[in-house]
């Protein structure tokens, strides 16, 4: 499997202080994907609820974020995270999907926990690949952008936002 990243694309992505319509709140919980095997691609993705989905329907275009995450109680740390905004098959393409990899090793699953996420800037759109490999490489790519945008002051201090607290 490739760990490789794409040295085409940069790793810093959004100004320097997040705007509108960032910070973008999410709440809901960990819900079972579609068994697209993510885990066995070494980048699992929890699931958003559907009330999750629908604060945000209207707020953003599909494509890939960062920001950061907090799963099960308030208070509890906060990890960075990268999410795929897109649109959900199942339901014939007209209802959203969410999934958000935490960039964090979790001994176990955490199925049924709730989850907060708070959204700060759009790294790509959306996009089809020729195959698997050309896939793992953006999304080890999203993943450095992440970090390295998330690193900036201004992103930094909003891991104390009241949503976490
Ligand atoms: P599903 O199709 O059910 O979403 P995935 O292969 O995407 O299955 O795995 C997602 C599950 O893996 C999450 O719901 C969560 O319980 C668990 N998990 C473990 N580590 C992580 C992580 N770092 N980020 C997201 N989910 C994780
Ligand atoms: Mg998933």
């Amino acid at each position: 499997m490739s760990i490789k990243i794409n040295p085409d694309r940069p790793l810093l992505v959004g100004p320097e202080k997040p705007h509108e319509p960032f910070p973008f709140a999410l709440e809901g919980t960990v819900v079972k994907g579609y068994g697209r095997g993510s885990k066995q691609l070494g980048i699992p993705t929890a699931n958003l609820s559907d009330e999750a989905i629908a604060t945000m329907a209207s707020g953003l275009e599909t494509g890939v974020y960062y920001g950061w995450t907090q799963i099960g109680e308030r208070g509890s740390t906060v990890y960075p995270m990268v999410m795929s905004l897109g649109w959900n098959p199942y339901f014939k393409n007209e209802q959203r999907s969410a999934e958000v990899h935490i960039i964090h090793e979790f001994p176990d699953d955490f199925y049924g926990i709730s989850i907060r996420v708070l959204v700060l800037g759009f790294i790509r759109p959306e996009q089809n690949y020729p195959n698997l490999d050309a896939l793992i490489t953006d999304i080890r790519t999203d993943i450095e952008v992440a970090k390295q945008s998330l690193a900036r002051t201004h992103y930094t201090e909003l891991k104390e936002h009241g949503l976490f607290a």
